[in-house]
């Protein structure tokens, strides 16, 4: 068989593409009805998969027809109502669609060179980004996978900025004998930016914590006297209870004495684009840098993260490559605000998320998901469950009674199969989080989950 020729008849008679197509109407069509979690049985399918390394070519429409068979099976709902695990958003229509499209031109999105359009939209989608967060004129943005890799490039800038003023290039020299860096952050410090501080040599246990309040927030009265050598880390959005940190007071005192504050808002950050809840995010545009997801409350489909930089010189010298074969003029190369160089040109779906939607269209949303959020902890509230936090934006924090009863109904949500939602620990108690952040989430969803839980309630007491 002659391979090249099959792959070209492949493309010509359009069969594959046109299977394709017809799997994901049918699972479009299923994923409101199907699971919102596989079962074990489901999961045990999967298994099929392990095989050897096949030695022989197959046909693709084998390869597509196994992996739709087999691999459908596995799938979590996602892009269902009923999933409020973490804070996965769903995935707007309109963004599945621009995916798909764009897939097919498959643009390699390091350079200007390699997708002048990959390059214009991102400085499109840049701009209209500013204005709807309400960052500084100077501000510049990096297109990754995810807030995880945002901070990575917040704090790269950031470290790359606080030595430079002390005299030490760090790409050059490193961080052996670096002079000092403090970096700030509250107990209630995501993940994610522990790891980046792991990765990029700060070290996990030099950080000066400062302990977070009940809900989750920087105390500002034990935030310690700040210098220019300050990283100070804020969330804008806890994991857990949705707060947001008191930024005004922070950068206030951080940008007196040069100091960087940088904000991971991976979820939150869209705050800023409501009227009604904007007042969240007051003080924000006052930092250095910041991360936020398309993925999560925006509901563009994965992947999509976005690092914003008030200080280009310090971002792009700390992101940048030299090689004699990079050759630079005054167009936007995407790779001078990300890690990579070579990169899938993530920024359609983003830009088709904001240009679909509009201003008018993000309020609305994120607004919606705040109302579903409130709803939901009345609702609970009468069924005498303990909700844990102030609903400030889209995370409701529930409790029963005890933490057996309470991991208890975790389990009994999650192998129901008809909604999916996690635990936590919060103030040394366990406790269930609800995540609003799926446009696709409707009232009949969220009684779906009521149900849920007073059924486990009515189980377990
Ligand atoms: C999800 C999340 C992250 C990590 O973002 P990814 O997109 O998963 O890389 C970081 N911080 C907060 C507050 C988050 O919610």
């Amino acid at each position: 068989m002659d391979l090249q020729r099959t792959m070209f008849q492949e493309l010509e008679s359009k069969k594959i593409f046109e299977q394709a197509q017809k799997h994901a109407h049918t699972y479009i069509d299923n994923v409101d009805t199907m699971n919102a979690y596989p079962s074990q049985k489901s999961i045990k399918q999967l298994d099929l998969f392990d095989e050897a390394m096949p030695v022989s070519t197959s046909s693709a429409e084998e390869v597509l027809n196994i992996l739709q068979k087999i691999g459908t099976t596995g799938t979590v709902g996602q892009t269902g109502g009923r999933y409020f695990g973490f804070v996965n958003g769903g995935a707007l229509p309109v963004t599945l669609a621009v995916k798909w499209l764009t897939d097919v031109w498959d643009q390699c999105g390091g350079l200007y060179l390699t997708s002048p359009v990959n390059a214009k939209l991102e400085s499109v989608s840049e701009r209209w980004l500013k204005e709807l967060f309400n960052l500084p004129e100077s501000t510049v943005a990096g297109f990754v996978t995810g807030t995880s890799m945002a901070n990575l490039c917040g704090l790269a800038a950031a470290r790359y900025y606080l030595l430079d003023k002390q005299g030490w290039n760090v790409n050059e020299f490193g961080m052996n004998g670096a002079p000092k860096v403090r970096v700030l952050a509250h107990d209630q410090v995501h993940a994610s930016v522990k790891k980046t501080l792991a990765m990029l040599g700060f070290g996990k246990a030099q950080v000066e914590r400062i302990p977070a309040d009940r809900a989750g927030r920087i105390d500002v009265q034990q935030l310690p006297k700040l210098d220019s050598t300050c990283l100070i880390l804020l969330q804008a959005g806890n994991v857990n209870t949705g707060a947001f940190d008191n930024f005004m007071y922070v950068c206030e005192r951080a940008n007196k004495v040069d100091a960087w504050v940088h904000i991971d808002g991976a979820f939150g950050l869209w705050a800023a684009a409501s009227e009604r809840l904007k007042h969240l995010t007051e003080g924000i545009s006052l930092a250095s840098s910041w991360a936020v997801d398309g993925h999560k409350t925006l509901n563009t489909p994965y992947d999509s993260g976005i690092a914003f930089c008030k200080h280009p010189q310090a971002m792009v010298t700390a992101l940048q490559a030299t090689g004699d074969y990079l050759q630079y003029d005054g167009d936007r190369q995407p790779l001078f605000y990300t890690p990579e160089m070579s990169k899938r040109s993530r920024v359609f779906e983003l830009w088709a998320a904001l240009k679909y939607l509009g201003k008018q269209g993000v309020d609305k949303m994120v607004y919606s998901f705040h109302e579903k959020a409130k709803s939901i902890a009345e609702v609970l509230r009468q069924q005498d469950f303990e909700i844990l936090n102030d609903v400030e934006f889209n995370q409701v924090l529930v409790r029963f009674q005890n933490d057996d009863i309470t991991n208890k109904i975790i389990k009994h949500i999650q192998q129901s199969g008809t909604c999916w939602l996690g635990g936590t620990t919060w103030n040394n108690q366990a406790a269930i989080r609800i995540s609003l952040c799926s446009w696709k989430t409707t009232d009949d969803d969220l009684n779906q989950l009521t149900d849920l839980f007073v059924e486990a309630k009515n189980l377990y007491t």
